[in-house]
């Protein structure tokens, strides 16, 4: 096979997006509220003023179809958006398949990841109500480092509560994050109530997303000037990462495709998968396209595929509203695969929602085969991809040798939502034969 005729469309700056898509009114019935824990009534607006501004707190609950972005947030976003899409036409070569692979490439932002797209955002919703300071958790540290680039942006302090496994393991990511002025702790830490409790209840604990929110929330609620910031789940997040879906709808007509047969995402809380995907949803139950959307899990935290349809909480100190997700339970703790980003015992509400009502699927891989797909991607296209995102190149990998043994040819759309130059040290364990398949 030649090169084809185009290898990537880098749309121009006019066309980030104006606004953020919000699926909420196009679904064919509304997705259940968040409830408050104690009544377990549904949540009004009042119920998370500690932790959230209200700019943030009506997009969370918004029917709204389109959200305009704040210039300043679009200034911002011209720094990296759009996001290239490109066609891995190397990597179609040598699998010999009759399928067209088109990956949209989010870790060409600042810290490497598609997070920043909701950082910069929150952090301006934030900094416009008067906060002075956030506090959130994070995993594998990609948040961290996105949220800590945003605070820089609007000048504000951040606080970072990272899960154990994660800030020991890989110790250039705090760094990374201290460079942009945050502050970094280990999770759970001696610093909050919980964090202490935590450590009495689970002396070993390698820590978890759950924990690391828990923490977080506490000292938010603690200080009047700062709120707290979560990187996924919740529907605003969400709603900011649809700038990814809606540049790659236009960048896939400027290669010249109708529409994507199917389109693979990684979720761990389900942002970037969403922002991806829900664009792609609209022209489905708009009836303009019947477009295959396919979550690919850690089988170590397989949520939508084992998981229960249920409201659970979001951490484990049960601080959070009652989200209605699948879940294992908030007390769940994952195997410490190196995909930190998908430790996540819950799915965002509103995928959640989709999966419920049959508007995707899902599917759990283990991280030997998701590193697998991800080394071979990296020799093909010259990109080392997130540890993450290597789960959906896995599950793209299996619909393109799919494609050559049925002789089909469908238009796949893979979201690579990181880059994974410091997950290296993940790679030289697969190199030397030495990850655990879990
Ligand atoms: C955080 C992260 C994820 C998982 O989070 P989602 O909210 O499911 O997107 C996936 N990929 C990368 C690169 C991440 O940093």
């Amino acid at each position: 096979m030649k090169a084809p005729e185009k290898t990537k469309v880098v749309l121009d700056e006019t066309k980030i997006p104006t606004h953020w898509y919000n699926i909420v009114p196009d679904f064919p019935e509304p997705p259940p509220p968040h409830l408050h824990p104690g009544t377990r009534e549904p949540l009004a607006p009042e119920d998370m003023t500690a932790i959230f501004p209200m700019g943030l707190i009506a997009q969370e609950a918004s029917t709204e179809r389109w959200i305009e972005i704040p210039e300043p947030v679009r200034e911002i976003y011209r720094l990296w958006r759009p996001s290239p899409m490109i066609r891995a036409w190397r990597l179609e070569q040598e699998l010999g398949t009759p399928a067209r692979i088109y990956y949209k490439y989010e870790g060409a932002s600042p810290v490497g990841s598609h997070k920043t797209n909701s950082a910069v955002a929150q952090a301006y919703f934030n900094k416009i109500e008067g906060k002075k300071r956030l506090t959130t958790e994070t995993g594998a540290g990609q948040w961290g480092s996105a949220l800590a680039f945003a605070c820089d942006v609007f000048d504000m302090d951040c606080d970072i509560w990272q899960v154990r496994s994660s800030y020991e393991g890989k110790p250039y990511r705090h760094v990374l994050m201290e460079t942009f002025g945050a502050t970094v702790v280990a999770s759970p830490s001696e610093l909050t109530e919980a964090g202490k409790a935590l450590r009495e209840r689970f002396p070993d604990t390698t820590g978890s997303l759950g924990m690391a929110i828990s923490e977080a929330i506490e000292a938010a609620v603690k200080d009047p000037d700062a709120s707290y910031s979560l990187g996924s789940v919740l529907n605003h997040v969400l709603l900011h990462q649809t700038v990814i879906g809606q540049e790659a709808l236009l960048q896939l007509a400027e290669f010249g495709e109708q529409s994507a047969d199917v389109v693979y995402g990684c979720a761990g809380g389900g942002s970037n998968l969403g922002g991806l995907a829900f664009p792609f949803m609209r022209e489905n139950l708009e009836g303009r396209t019947k477009t295959r959307i396919v979550a690919c899990e850690p089988k170590a935290a397989p949520s939508l595929t084992e998981g229960e349809y249920t409201y659970d909480f979001g951490d484990t100190a049960q601080m959070t509203p009652l989200l209605k997700m699948y879940t294992l339970g908030a007390d769940f703790v994952p195997d410490p695969v190196h995909a930190g980003g998908l430790r996540y015992h819950g799915m965002a509400p509103l995928l959640s929602h989709a999966y419920h009502l049959g508007l995707m699927d899902a599917i759990a891989i283990k991280q030997r085969e998701a590193f697998a797909a991800g080394l071979l991607f990296a020799r093909c296209e010259g990109i080392v991809p997130a540890s993450e995102s290597n789960h959906a190149i896995a599950g793209a990998l299996r619909e393109a040798k799919q494609a050559k043994d049925d002789g089909t040819s469908p238009v796949i759309v893979i979201g690579v939502s990181g880059s994974g130059q410091l997950d290296l040290p993940a790679y030289a364990e697969f190199l030397a034969g030495e990850m655990p398949d879990s």
